[in-house]
């Protein structure tokens, strides 16, 4: 060992993924879930039905609105918003303590959820949004999910406009056009945000012992 300890203590930080739907969050979100074992998943809930190849508890809680209606009411999410026709929340436990022992969490949110969640907890969280790289691009790519009707496609085609003019509410905007150059680039900003002077907690202690 050549340092003076191997790992130094750090704050977990609240890594917010966004985009225009079928623009790719889902896809990134799964690579780096899967690539990086230090960062989790926050399973939002929601009202809205299951699709095929969703599990309860893994993409989301799917809940009913009286359950949802009962967790608003005892303040159990960090923020909640109506998305087409249905609710979605993200749930508070867990998040706060897990942050404290080092624990990295995934938010796959909308812009309004990102607004919200910053408002709360602005150190902790990053925000990073995607953009498609063409509007015929975001269409094949909802098309090609094959998860919806043509009018809910058309409706989130609609939305993706909306959605887009809020780019310029996050801290990094990447463009996914190469899945993998996306993935990379998403790779380098958290591990960037690692390192941030203010996460690494350990750092008064070693500093500390560095100088004898
Ligand atoms: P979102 O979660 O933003 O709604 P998804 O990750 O579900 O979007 O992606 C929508 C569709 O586009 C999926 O079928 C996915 O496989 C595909 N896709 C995602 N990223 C790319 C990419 N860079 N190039 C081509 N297809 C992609
Ligand atoms: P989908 O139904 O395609 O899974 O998601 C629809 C939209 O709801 C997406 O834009 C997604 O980001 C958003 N969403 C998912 N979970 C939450 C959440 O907990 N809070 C908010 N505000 N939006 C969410």
């Amino acid at each position: 060992m050549t340092g003076l300890h191997t790992t130094l203590a750090r704050r977990g930080l609240m890594f917010i993924l966004s985009s225009p739907s079928g623009a790719g969050k889902t896809t990134i979100s799964r690579m780096l879930l899967e690539a990086d074992s230090e960062i989790k998943l926050s399973v939002s809930c929601t009202t809205r039905p299951m699709r095929p190849g969703e599990e309860n508890g893994v993409h989301y809680h799917f809940v009913s609105d009286a359950d949802f209606d009962r967790m608003v009411e005892e303040d159990d999410f960090y923020e909640w918003a109506h998305v087409f026709g249905h609710r979605y929340g993200t749930p508070k436990a867990r998040v706060r303590a897990a942050l404290k022992e080092g624990q990295d969490f995934l938010f796959d949110i909308d812009w309004q959820g990102t607004q919200q969640l910053y408002q709360k907890d602005q150190q902790d969280v990053v925000r990073v949004f995607l953009l498609p790289p063409s509007i015929d691009e975001l269409r094949r790519r909802l098309e090609g999910r094959a998860q919806d009707s043509q009018d809910v496609i058309n409706a989130r085609m609609e939305r993706a406009r909306a959605e887009i003019s809020h780019w310029d509410a996050y801290d990094y905007v990447v463009i996914n056009d190469n899945v993998q150059a996306c993935f990379g680039k998403v790779q380098q900003i958290l591990a960037a945000e690692r390192m941030k002077r203010q996460r690494q907690t350990g750092l008064i202690p070693f500093v500390r012992e560095l100088m004898g």
